[in-house]
């Protein structure tokens, strides 16, 4: 395999030359024996943050291909006691062993394991699920591995099935029924958390989002696991639910049941999704260090994409509705000309933009003063 050196982050990495694995001019990492995605750069710029807070004593990147996940934490975020990089793939491997002596760990120990099977022998304070699609055969045996209030960070790029395009998928993948509706980007998110909630509590366990976001074609989720039967019980009865939306007026809402229930606004029947996630989809406490920190990694590369992601997201967090995507409202409610959000936000007051979608907005407000907003513009 012909190698090339790349740098990311504070790290230098040796990937497969894109170059010998190109089909017509055209590159996709998946076509190179092992894969290294730099449009994912964010994501892992992101997930360096975050573990630079939680400074766990372990830390397993379970699907590493190059390792340059658990690489970057080990070197940018906080040099843990354990840093185990796993990878079923053995040219994946190999090249682990090679960009962790490169970049000077010495301590790292390398694995070329299924990862469900390592996850079900050794346990760590953070787990990293970061698969090809979709995170759910990791699900269980990750919350399992985890110790101590653990955290694991899952990536999902099958945005097909949980943003409802592929309903029958979803239904398969997520156990869910889903639709396609106006505010599926972060209903999405939140059937992918209802499905780790409810894996989670066949184990007695549960977990609570710390901190979660939407960007180019994929979610990423980081949780923390919590331990006993009771708060597994409690999470389901007081978080999952199901949402509806009414395909003639575009009024959303939580509701208790999969079951035939009709609009209040129009009388319509509301098209249902879920069981899904109902709760905040992040911990303040966390939201706010992430906010007070991120100015320490201006290195980055990203680093003026994360400023704009975290003050968005700062300011949308506060709000516990769904956002009301206001392009679709109008064209349901047949106004003609979509109005400015920035309008719309200064008409309601107490409202904020959604990193979710350009023409969504987050509020608390109810839906008749949404729409006396949308009209009056
Ligand atoms: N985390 C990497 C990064 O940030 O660059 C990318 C990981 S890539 C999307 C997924 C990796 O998971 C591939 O290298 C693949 O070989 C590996 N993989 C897929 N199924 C696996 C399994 N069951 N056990 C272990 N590794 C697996």
């Amino acid at each position: 395999m012909k190698l090339k050196e790349v740098t990311e982050g504070k790290v230098r990495i040796f990937v497969p030359d894109p170059k010998e694995y190109m089909i017509e001019g055209k590159f996709d990492p998946s076509w190179a024996p092992v894969f290294y995605n730099p449009k994912m750069t964010f994501n892992r710029d992101l997930s360096v943050i975050v573990v630079s807070l939680l400074k766990p004593k372990i830390i397993l990147d379970a699907l590493s291909a190059t390792g340059i996940r658990g690489i970057r934490y080990y070197v940018e975020s906080w040099k843990s006691e354990q840093l185990i990089l796993n990878d079923k793939n053995s040219t994946a491997a190999s090249l682990i062993q090679i960009n962790v002596k490169n970049n000077g760990i010495e301590n790292a120990k390398i694995y070329n394991k299924d990862a469900n099977a390592l996850l079900y022998e050794i346990k760590s304070e953070y787990i990293d699920i970061d698969p090809f699609g979709s995170p759910v055969p990791f699900i269980l045996s990750s919350i399992n591995a985890t110790i101590r209030n653990g955290i694991v960070a899952f990536t999902a790029t099958d945005l097909s099935p949980l943003e409802g395009s592929s309903r029958t998928s979803c239904r398969r993948k997520y156990d869910a029924i889903n639709y396609k509706l106006s505010s599926s980007k972060e209903l999405g998110l939140r059937i992918l958390i209802g499905k780790i909630i409810r894996e989670a509590a066949t184990l007695e366990k549960t977990v609570h989002p710390l901190f979660s976001f939407y960007a180019d074609y994929y979610y990423r989720l980081f949780v923390i696991v919590e331990s006993g039967a009771r708060k597994a019980d409690e999470n389901i009865n007081k978080n999952l639910k199901y949402f509806g939306e009414c395909p003639r007026c575009g009024f959303q809402t939580f509701v208790d049941e999969n079951c035939k229930t009709k609009c209040p606004i129009c009388g319509e029947n509301f098209i249902i999704i879920g069981p899904l996630y109902i709760g905040p989809l992040h911990n303040m406490e966390f939201l706010k260090r992430m906010i007070d920190t991120y100015s320490d990694f201006n290195y980055l590369s990203s680093f003026n994409r994360i400023q704009k992601l975290l003050n968005v997201i700062e300011k949308e967090a506060k709000y516990k509705s769904v956002f009301y995507n206001i392009s679709k409202l109008a064209s349901k409610l047949k106004v003609s000309a979509i109005p400015p959000i920035d309008s719309i936000l200064e008409c309601l007051g107490d409202a904020s933009k959604t990193h979710f979608a350009p023409t969504g907005i987050r509020t608390d407000k109810g839906y008749e003063e949404i729409i006396r907003c949308v009209k009056s513009l």
